[in-house]
């Protein structure tokens, strides 16, 4: 089987593709992903691929693409390569080149979306398009996905999807998304993620009551000061460890190639009591440390306020919203009442907390032939690196595919040099592709499904 290798004009058309992606502005919110659905809908047809086109609001559609399998030669269910085509929004101010301008300075496309996740679009497209132009004989369907509206909470998107329209998607096996497979540098090693596990969702707004007055006259029952003192306490509280299994595979991951005594080590950081001691000693960087504690509890992360009408009146009621994410295992209730421990000695009474949106925790087994392909894959494409079977504490339109009964994992190949930090990139200033990392990644991806497709 001749290697998956991507032609100059190939190379130049996936790249010519992200950039128009990137030059439509689709910050969510607002989000408006129609031209950005509509790009990608015309290249599509383009390619010879079925199109469909549908959502809950002409603004803020999806598009399903598909290359069929002959149906003498299907045995499988689809494979879906998934992806959205909204950003979070980017202040322009802050940036060495404009978010919206793709701006290619000869190393890297500079844009919102380059990592999260239009470089994904690109090069899902450039795969499918090529397997399509060549022929490629699949014994199952391969399905490119783009949905609207995954950054603000999936509702408009996959979720609207998987609710309204799962016919389009036919039962998928398996689906391939974002948050895996790029270069991660560790003490001169190479390892690779793939996002087998995200924990779960639980939005709640904690409202308080006070007393009502005139606000020239101070009052210790003033619903503001006492949500403050409530927020300050959440701030300060170190909920307890929930090790699961997904956490531990993945810092053991990290562990294994230092040695037995590393992985010993990472198995004591999940130890419920020993573990939020030794962290501050094993990891120094802070972001970093934020990071691993994110996959090892529930976290609960005070967003929005809810206050007050008038500067000169003290309210009688006062309130947050709470971003909660559940670890494997974790249900709303345990984080609700892991909250209250926190919350009761410094309120005491007058206080309640409600459920805005949840959704459980997902997680997905390794051991499935198209997890051994993508292991395989990247262990040839970059020798010696370590490939990790991945947790991360954000959400992703999986989440909603799982409902489908579908395996999915994060696998966005991209090779990163040592200099350039995913995590800092993603959702942040100065988000930037590398141009051979992506362009590895189209040929990492294309070969390892045109060997999983063809089998
Ligand atoms: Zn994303």
């Amino acid at each position: 089987m001749p290697a998956f290798t991507l032609q100059p004009a190939e190379r130049e058309e996936a790249l010519s593709l992200l950039r128009d992606l990137i030059r439509i502005d689709t910050s969510n919110p607002p989000g408006q992903e129609a031209p950005a659905i509509a790009l990608l809908e015309g290249h599509c047809r383009e390619a010879g691929l079925e199109t469909q086109v549908v959502g809950a609001h002409p603004e803020r559609p999806n598009l399903v693409a598909r290359f069929a399998a002959d149906p003498e030669k299907r045995t499988g269910r689809p494979l879906v390569l998934s992806c959205h085509v909204d950003c979070v929004p980017a202040d322009p101010t802050t940036w060495i080149h404009p978010p919206w301008s793709a701006h290619d300075d000869g190393e890297c496309i500079w844009g919102r979306g380059t990592i999260d996740m239009k470089g994904f679009a690109a090069m899902a497209f450039a795969v499918i398009a090529k397997l399509k132009r060549e022929q490629w004989p699949l014994t199952r369907d391969l399905l490119l996905v783009a949905c609207s509206d995954e950054e603000a909470g999936t509702r408009l998107g996959s979720q609207w999807l998987v609710d309204e329209r799962p016919d389009l998607l036919g039962s998928p096996e398996y689906v391939i998304n974002e948050v895996g497979g790029f270069t991660v540098h560790r003490e001169g090693r190479r390892f690779y993620p793939v996002q087998v596990a995200e924990k779960g969702v639980a939005w709640l707004r904690l409202e308080v009551g006070g007393k009502q007055g005139h606000s020239s006259v101070p009052s210790r029952e003033n619903a503001v000061s006492r949500l403050a003192r409530a927020i300050d306490a959440i701030d300060r509280a170190r909920l307890p460890w929930h090790a699961s299994d997904e956490a531990r595979r993945f810092l053991g991951g990290f562990a294994r190639p230092r040695g037995s005594f590393a992985e010993k080590v990472a198995s004591l950081l999940c130890h419920p009591l020993i573990g939020p001691c030794l962290l501050p000693l094993l990891v120094r960087d802070p972001s970093r440390r934020n990071s691993v504690e994110a996959i090892l509890r529930n976290t609960a992360t005070p967003t929005c306020l809810i206050n007050g009408t008038s500067i000169n009146v003290i309210p009688g009621r006062a309130g947050v919203d709470i971003d909660g994410r559940l670890a494997p295992g974790q249900t709303t209730t345990d984080l609700v009442r892991e909250l209250e421990t926190v919350i009761r000695p410094v309120l005491k009474r007058d206080y309640s907390i409600s459920v805005l949106h949840e959704s459980p925790p997902v997680s997905f087994p390794t051991d499935t032939p198209l997890y051994r392909e993508i292991e395989e894959t990247l262990v040839a494409a970059d020798p010696g690196s370590h490939v990790v079977p991945a947790i991360i504490p954000g959400f992703t339109d999986s989440r909603n595919w799982a409902r489908l009964g579908a395996t999915c994992y994060g696998f966005y190949p991209l090779q990163l040099p040592p200099e350039l930090d995913f995590a800092a990139l993603f959702h942040g200033d100065n988000e930037r592709i590398p141009i051979a990392g992506f362009h590895w990644g189209i040929e990492v991806l294309g070969g390892m499904l045109q060997r999983f497709l063809g089998k």
